[in-house]
């Protein structure tokens, strides 16, 4: 989840906060507070061409509903901030913890609501970057890199690696 969007300032890293989502195995995007059709978009597009078209995508939801609606389904909340608990610490925790994972990443000040309601604060690394390296490196850690090697079946191209150049192959 995604929140604090500025549509003029951030319709281009809140997208790459989706694709990252997508790309690094979570199931959905939320963007709080605010619809954007670009980034709504953008977004499923890339589910068309790239496979995932299971992949939520859903905006203009109050974020603190969704947070409390998520808690009282059972649901954990992850807020990744600079100033929470070194991810290395707490990862395999909540690795074992059952049931389903929201992650929250801000934009610009994050509100005291999801320090306070966040079940961990997780920090990657103690210096300031950005929302889509936390988010992407979280992930990462989440599924011990196994999430690179994902194969998306309903994808209608796929990469087919090469040294040099670029090799676009469409599924049969
Ligand atoms: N000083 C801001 C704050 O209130 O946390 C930093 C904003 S930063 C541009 C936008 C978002 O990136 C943050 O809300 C957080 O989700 C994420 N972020 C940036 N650095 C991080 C770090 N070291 N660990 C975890 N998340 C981070």
């Amino acid at each position: 989840m995604r929140i604090g969007h500025r549509p003029e300032r951030d319709k281009r890293i809140t997208t790459h906060v989706g694709l990252v989502a997508r790309a690094f195995g979570a199931d959905g995007f939320i963007l709080g507070d605010i619809s954007d059709e670009k980034v709504t978009t953008s977004l499923r597009k890339v589910c068309e061409m790239w496979g995932r078209r299971d992949f939520q995508v859903v905006t203009g939801v109050s974020s603190k509903k969704y947070v409390r609606e998520w808690k009282e389904r059972g649901g954990m909340v992850a807020h990744l901030t600079m100033y929470g608990l070194h991810v290395d610490d707490v990862i395999d925790e909540i690795r074992k913890a059952l049931g389903d994972i929201l992650v929250v990443v801000g934009a610009e000040k994050v509100p005291r609501y999801f320090y306070e309601v966040a079940d961990y604060n997780i920090a990657v690394g103690h210096q300031p970057h950005s929302e889509v390296a936390a988010l992407a490196l979280f992930l990462d850690r989440l599924f011990e890199g196994r999430e690179l090697h994902f194969i998306y079946s309903d994808a209608k191209i796929r990469i087919e690696p090469c040294s040099h150049g670029k090799k676009v192959v469409r599924n049969a």
